[in-house]
């Protein structure tokens, strides 16, 4: 079997989103995703890696992983390079399934779990849903499209959302209610008034559900050290689960100062491209939980050594969303294909909402676990009106 096209295609509506499909001369296709500066990575599939691939085995997976960022400017990052390989390598991933008519996380190695337990990242219908990428200003507040407009919830009632997730099974629940001042002050301090503000969350968390609920705190890497040390200093009071990219994700030794000030996990992170800046993270006690997202770290082949490496330093795995439906899908099997996952990030304004415009299938999510996907590959693929829609961009590479 050979690779004859590399098609990517993209839209202007959810402009955030690639698909790269890799077509065979067999007739079977892999559908994979990433997210972030679409246009940059389709320029970087087609321009430098199209001629790595166009006629090889799609099969030799580990060979291709190691290729695709075998550049001198596509080191340990999750830039374009290496979000590009990323699609690939997960659409490579979904066509192994379905040439052997397994499931992803059979190709993986199988199911570690028989179903992983999800935490509601509590972002909105139009959150990162345009291309604006800047934090507050992509919140896009006034795009109501539904019951799920979580993160308006956990600005003004809390402790409302945390019932109405409880009613769904969901025990866990990420917010960033430090954003705003973190934009305010650019990371550099925050006032008692500030610190107040963003506290009243998880008070009302606390007071409407007790300890029944999860807290993750996102940070967003907005902060610097003393600021982000004095906030998780003040957040021990609500008992949070961890804190997401406290501070900029480029320095293993002030991660270790911050994780040794406080009883809270650090979680660490999305931001991270390949398995080598984890290890620096993890050998200076920096992180407690990793987490990674497949569609910018290097795909499912870089993201389940990622997951072996956590494990390695006894550590757990936490696959991120918060992106694309494809990219969501992948995340789920490799939660359930790794020993060491502690829980899977999902979107309920997404996965109820946006997601389904765009492909077949969602994976089941029932009192707050998500099941393994069925079918061969990802199970799921792009829906035939996606194809059809008038602001849709394909480019193709062919032999
Ligand atoms: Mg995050």
């Amino acid at each position: 079997m050979k690779i004859t096209e590399i098609e990517t295609l993209r839209t202007d509506e959810f402009s955030n989103v690639l698909w790269v499909r890799i077509h065979t001369d067999a007739g079977v296709i892999g559908l994979g995703e990433t997210f972030y500066g679409a246009e940059a990575v389709e320029a970087h599939i087609h321009n430098t890696l199209a001629t790595r691939l166009l006629g090889k085995d799609p099969l030799r997976i580990e060979a291709h992983a190691r290729e695709l960022v075998n550049l001198p400017m596509a080191q340990s990052s999750t830039g374009a390079e290496y979000r590009a390989a990323s699609a690939i390598d997960i659409a490579l991933w979904d066509l192994f399934g379905k040439v052997c008519n397994q499931p992803v996380h059979q190709m993986l190695g199988g199911l570690c779990h028989d179903k992983v337990r999800v935490y509601n990242t509590c972002a909105g219908y139009g959150y990162v849903r345009s291309n604006k990428i800047k934090p507050v200003d992509t919140w896009n507040l006034s795009t109501v499209e539904g019951p799920y407009e979580d993160l308006k919830g956990f600005m003004t009632d809390a402790g409302a959302l945390a019932e109405s997730l409880l009613e769904q099974g969901i025990s866990g629940m990420k917010i960033w209610p430090f954003d705003p001042a973190a934009i305010e002050n650019n990371g550099t301090f925050i006032t008692a008034e500030q610190m107040k503000r963003a506290v009243e969350p998880f008070e009302k968390i606390r007071k409407a559900v007790g300890d029944r609920m999860e807290i993750m705190v996102e940070f967003h890497c907005l902060w610097n050290l003393p600021s982000a040390k004095k906030i998780a200093k003040v957040l021990e009071a609500y008992s949070p689960t961890w804190y997401e990219d406290p501070i900029r994700m480029n320095s293993p030794g002030a991660l270790a100062e911050l994780s040794a000030s406080t009883d809270v996990w650090i979680c660490a992170s999305e931001t991270l491209g390949s398995r080598f800046p984890y290890k620096d993270m993890l050998e200076a006690g920096a992180v407690q939980v990793v987490m990674t997202d497949l569609c910018w770290t290097g795909g499912l082949t870089e993201g389940r050594k990622i997951a072996a490496l956590a494990d390695t330093y006894h550590r757990p795995y936490a696959p991120h969303d918060c992106t694309g439906p494809v990219g969501f899908v992948a995340a789920i099997h490799s939660s359930l294909s790794n020993p060491n996952t502690l829980i899977q990030e999902s979107v309920r304004s997404f996965y109820t909402g946006w997601y389904k415009e765009l492909v077949t299938t969602m994976p089941r999510i029932e009192n707050g676990y998500v099941l393994p996907m069925e079918g061969p590959g990802l199970g799921t693929e792009l829906l035939p009106q996606v194809f059809e829609r008038p602001d849709l961009h394909v480019r193709r590479s062919a032999l």
